[in-house]
């Protein structure tokens, strides 16, 4: 029985618990990396890996291999990769929660342990606080002040990545709307709003025979636990974790319900203040005339928004930050689309050492989505000692056989700890196309670093600004307003980096951004194929963030954006 054994999600925290505490015990990259990778793909993968492996098919998936494989079973038999115990004994538990503070890296972290004997995060904040992590040569008061900023934060429960999360909450929708017995079948919740990270994922259905519907939902495949069963509710979990809500619901009020669940509670509780003041009264169940009594119900959103006198509003803007004011007035924006993008503008290939496939694969999945062109921007240190100008000769060889497909030659540079970057003037001024991002010493002074990388003539558009990764760090610590301020003076776009757990710029900057006056670019920094898909999320993003078409540069074409961008 499927049942007994863990699931996809717990045989990943180990590995990547592993990756940790791997690292802190300074091992080689490749092999933290790898098992890293594997946590990933078990977390993606859609059957039961625990069953794969047993199966020994496990190891035909891409990136796990025989060893992982055996230490899936490893699991499997005793409840723990091998590995895994043996290092648990050596390294105490506490130290390998040091990595969670974005203030701290593995080398670090471990001689904090090593050096100083600290074993728990209690005793590291009494160290910060007696200021005894200075005595440490290269550690002083601005790391202990660091640690305990990050320590007074409140820590973040882990949250399933909108990437994860949409596609599964998107199957399972069109599995329930092909049961015979479904009417209507919607996403809500927070993953209809498209936020970078959601809890559960809800489902709202109208359905001839709701029992069926709830019933057939439980017995699916996927299905490893059953939290809750009854004749209008279902909750679920599946192999990889996630938690799934279905609520069957009566089709007269389908609108208001699926409003209702749709979220966001802040959203919902303006809505209804704003009701009263007109002498209504909104539930989920319908929207009552107080001074009647006479219950309005919506069979669709449409109809509920126009009853409440506004503009129905995309769930993306669903934050009560401002949307039923304008919604109201009928002025919310029009929002930007998947299919409003021209191009991809980064990209890693096979050039850069973390890219898995060719120059040539990445330039031709990325023209097959229907864009008009792509820059290739390999990451500027694998491009030395005359790589550049082969990389440019292979481009220019391919770019010939896919005319008028436009392939820009592009770079993804490093702003260094002075705010220089790491490719020489001569060589930038060859590219079409350089982006400039952080992506270490996140704490030395940010916000002046890209300051002055923005007022390099060649750096067209900066990459990940903030740095953070979601579920593991914060982002550094810098002072957007100036940036954006820069960015309009300088002429210097900025990303939307729409990786997973990126996101970068998030929603409420973006917006912030595009009201100073900064042009945005939306691009999926693929190191894979599968990963040029991530537009998707990014566009969500950029839709949270109220941007239209025109505040992102890379709906126009190459010409156009040429006008945008740095001479
Ligand atoms: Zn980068
Ligand atoms: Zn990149």
């Amino acid at each position: 029985m499927a049942a007994t054994l863990p699931r996809n999600a717990q045989v990943a925290e180990q590995f990547d618990l592993l990756a940790d505490l791997l690292e802190l015990e300074g091992e080689e990259q490749f092999r933290v990396i790898a098992y890293r990778r594997a946590a990933e793909l078990i977390r993606s993968a859609a059957g039961p890996i625990a069953q794969l492996a047993l199966d020994g098919e496990a190891k035909k998936l891409p990136g796990v291999g025989k060893t992982i494989e055996s230490k899936i079973v490893q699991i499997v038999d005793s409840g723990e990769i091998e590995a895994l115990t043996k290092r648990k004994a050596r390294i105490p538990s506490g130290v390998a929660e040091f990595l969670r503070l974005p203030a701290l890296g593995p080398k670090t972290a471990r001689r904090i342990w090593q050096e100083l004997g600290i074993t728990t995060v209690a005793d590291l904040k009494r160290a910060a606080e007696a200021e005894r992590l200075r005595t440490l040569p290269g550690l002083g008061a601005k790391t202990e002040e660091r640690i305990l900023r990050a320590l007074a934060e409140k820590p973040q429960e882990k949250r399933t990545l909108l990437a994860a999360a949409l596609p599964a909450v998107q199957a399972v929708v069109d599995v329930l709307r092909e049961h015979p017995a479904s009417t209507q079948v919607s996403e809500a919740g927070s993953v209809r709003r498209r936020t970078e990270t959601v809890r559960d994922l809800d489902i709202i259905a109208t359905a001839s025979d709701p029992a069926a519907l709830t019933d057939y939902l439980t017995k699916l495949r996927w299905v490893s636990e059953v939290e809750a069963h009854g004749k209008t509710k279902a909750t679920v979990v599946s192999h990889d974790g996630l938690r799934f809500d279905l609520r069957v619901v009566p089709p007269d009020s389908y609108g208001n319900l699926l409003q209702h669940f749709t979220g966001s509670k802040r959203h919902n509780v303006a809505l209804r203040e704003d009701a009263v003041r007109r002498g209504l009264s909104v539930s989920e169940y319908g929207v009552k005339e107080v001074e009647s009594g006479e219950v309005f119900t919506a069979v669709s959103e449409d109809e509920l928004y126009e009853r409440l006198g506004y503009q129905w509003i995309p769930p993306e803007l669903r934050e009560g930050a401002g949307e039923l004011e304008a919604a109201r007035r009928g002025e919310l924006p029009e929002l930007v689309d998947v299919g409003d993008l021209r191009g991809d503008l980064h990209m890693h290939s096979t050039w850069s050492s973390d890219g898995k496939n060719t120059l040539e694969e990445m330039v031709l999945a990325a023209r097959a989505r229907g864009y008009d062109y792509v820059a290739v921007t390999d990451h500027a240190h694998y491009l030395r000692e005359g790589r550049l100008q082969a990389q440019w000769h292979e481009i220019a060889e391919l770019a010939r056989q896919l005319e008028p497909f436009r392939i820009l030659r592009g770079v993804e540079v490093s702003i260094r700890a002075d705010g220089s970057v790491d490719m020489s003037d001569d060589d930038l001024a060859g590219c079409d196309w350089v982006m400039a991002s952080l992506h270490s010493a996140f704490d030395k002074s940010p916000t002046e670093r890209v300051l002055t990388a923005m007022e390099n003539p060649h750096v067209d558009c900066l990459g990940h600004l903030t740095a953070r990764k979601l579920n593991r760090r914060g982002g550094a610590d810098i002072a957007l307003d100036r940036v954006f301020e820069k960015a309009v003076d300088t002429g210097t776009l900025i990303e939307i980096n729409s990786q997973p757990d990126r996101l970068d710029l998030r929603d409420v900057h973006a917006r912030a951004a595009a009201e100073a006056g900064v042009q945005l670019v939306i691009s999926t920094d693929s190191h894979e194929l599968g990963a040029l898909a991530y537009m998707e999320l990014g566009v969500a993003q950029a839709r949270r963030a109220w941007l239209t078409k025109k505040q992102v540069a890379n709906t126009r074409t190459w010409r156009q954006l040429l006008k945008l961008k740095k001479p």
